[in-house]
């Protein structure tokens, strides 16, 4: 394919002298979409086997791997045939028409049954909020108060106002509706608060209100909308646009929309794709965005354009499972993106600011989900950023690397000295432990015959307290050694040891079980070695004394 670019370039130059320069482009492009599209033929296509080795294939799978893989149907079709398997295109067109009902059903929210039967029967709100946020004149035409259609309402109730005409944007295509308040006739007061705006029948805008004076149907009102909530929205909703068009550009054409939220702190795309985005991907993806905005290219909106030339001369991206009607809106980014789209947008790709993508993750099986924020939102992110850059160039000062980096090779230098300095102490402990104990050999005491050595080494942990018990058995020739030891948590460990000659007489375990008692614990080994845990450190130093105690009992 990358060749054929350059045939063309040869055959056409002389009348697209153009093609000179771009030819390479180009060729970089065709081969990008190559590689892509070869990807998800060989990922999609090990699906495909695995899925038709029982030697059946059926049209509900395919269409699985069609929705999730961007497997073309023709591919799946041949791939059957080649294998003598009957595909099962009825199946498939079943699959595919029950998913455009679920979508459909998921985008509307299933508002319709829901709604109060007082929103029917009302004339369409005509909506003018594209061009302007404030409205005057607009009449009272409903007011619906816990479902039901009212007359009129009072200061502090919670209602819902339907007008003749609006500049709120209600809830649809992905965008939440406008925030804003309904002003009084003569301008000059508040009449009511409104926090959001929905359609529960097509065609009918809601505006869900608190009333701050009385309101009856066939009052007159103004509406305006909150400026700064619809600017934030706004330049979600075309940043929206420029990553959808980014993704199908990185990722590759099998990029679909499946669900998009727009409101005014962030921006959140669903869109098919097979595997997690690499973070190189993300940063492609990032930097494109970013450089549609600084073109500051115009967006260009087109109303009642007839759908055959919004989708086959302007090539328009539409909603998969999305109904349309014959005309439709189009907003236009230059030739980087176009859509057929409903909502509110920026004048120009610049009001944006800057995109920051904040997050990739899965929705569910190849579907993948981004986050983004952008203008005041992304502000925000980078002096959140910025403060922990600072903190970390504080942490790690460096003249050569970034913070991050200075401060990741500290962690780790750090990270190996504590080690060091653990393996240390531990070495340390042992060794005061055993200078301590080594002249305790000789406080043994003699019980009937049988020297008995009762230790309390706080510091060391059991692996070295065995050690020592064994260093001073043989210190002892013959006897019975207990060592004790508190933790600061007030865990008591006691190990018992005896000679091997003694064990007739006296077993470990036995001591062992009769001291740890002291301590509220038991334990329990072998006749020459033994262990017990316990919970009461106050009581370790009595426990270790009637150590002596225990022994004469056994070996009487
Ligand atoms: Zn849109």
């Amino acid at each position: 394919m990358r060749d054929m670019v350059f045939a063309v370039r040869d055959e056409m130059a002389g009348a697209y002298p153009e093609l000179k320069e771009s030819a390479d482009r180009v060729a970089r492009v065709v081969e990008a979409e190559e590689r892509q599209f070869a990807r998800v033929l060989e990922i999609g296509a090990r699906q495909l086997q695995s899925a038709m080795q029982d030697g059946s294939l059926s049209g509900e799978k395919a269409f699985h791997l069609y929705e999730t893989f961007g497997l073309p149907l023709d591919f799946m079709m041949d791939a059957a045939r080649d294998a003598g398997i009957h595909f099962d295109l009825e199946g498939f067109e079943r699959s595919r028409a029950e998913e455009q009902a679920r979508a459909r059903a998921s985008w509307k929210g299933g508002a319709k049954q829901s709604a109060s039967p007082a929103f029917r029967e009302l004339p369409k709100t005509a909506f003018e909020g594209y061009k302007q946020l404030k409205v005057e004149g607009a009449e009272v035409l409903a007011i619906v108060k816990d479902g039901k259609g009212v007359p009129s309402a009072n200061a502090g109730d919670a209602v819902e106002v339907v007008l003749d005409h609006t500049s709120f944007y209600a809830d649809s295509g992905g965008q939440v509706g406008d925030v804003g308040w309904l002003y009084s006739d003569d301008h000059n007061s508040v009449v009511a608060d409104v926090s959001g705006c929905t359609k529960p029948v097509q065609g009918i805008f809601a505006h869900r209100a608190i009333l701050r004076q009385p309101l009856a149907v066939g009052d007159k009102v103004d509406t305006v909308v909150d400026a700064n909530y619809r600017s934030a929205t706004r330049r979600n909703h075309t940043g929206t646009h420029l990553l959808h068009a980014a993704l199908r550009e990185v990722l590759g054409k099998h990029v679909k929309q499946a669900g998009s939220l727009v409101d005014p702190t962030r921006l959140r795309f669903d869109f098919s794709h097979f595997t997690s985005v690499a973070d190189e991907e993300l940063q492609d993806i990032e930097d494109l965005i970013n450089k549609e905005v600084l073109k500051n290219i115009r967006v260009e909106t087109l109303e009642d354009v007839p759908i055959d030339v919004a989708i086959n001369e302007y090539h328009a991206m539409a909603l998969f499972g999305e109904k349309y009607g014959e005309k439709v809106r189009v907003v236009r980014i230059g030739d980087f993106s176009t859509e057929l789209c409903g909502g509110t947008h920026t004048g120009a790709t610049g009001e944006i600011g800057v995109v920051k993508l904040m997050g990739e993750g899965s929705v569910s099986s190849g579907v993948r989900r981004l986050e983004a924020v952008t203008g005041l939102g992304a502000l925000n992110e980078f002096r959140r950023d910025f403060a922990v850059a600072q903190l970390a160039s504080q942490l790690a000062p460096s003249a050569e690397v970034a913070p991050a980096e200075a401060l990741r090779a500290r962690l780790a230098a750090q990270d190996e000295e504590l080690k060091k300095l653990r393996r240390e102490l531990d070495q340390a402990r042992m060794k005061s432990a055993a200078s301590a104990v080594s002249g305790a050999a000789d406080q043994a005491v003699e019980v009937k015959g049988v020297k008995v050595l009762a230790q309390r080494v706080d510091a060391l942990d059991r692996g070295q307290m065995r050690t020592l018990v064994d260093n001073l058995r043989n210190k002892l020739g013959s006897g019975v050694v207990v060592l004790g030891s508190a933790d600061s948590e007030g865990k008591v460990a006691l190990i018992v040891g005896v000679t091997k000659d003694l064990t007739g007489k006296v077993q470990a375990g036995k001591v062992v079980g009769q001291i740890a008692r002291l301590v509220g614990g038991s334990g329990g080994g072998r006749p020459d070695m033994a262990e017990a845990g316990g919970k009461d450190a106050s009581q370790l130093d009595a426990a270790l004394k009637s150590a002596e105690k225990v022994v004469a009992e056994l070996v009487a």
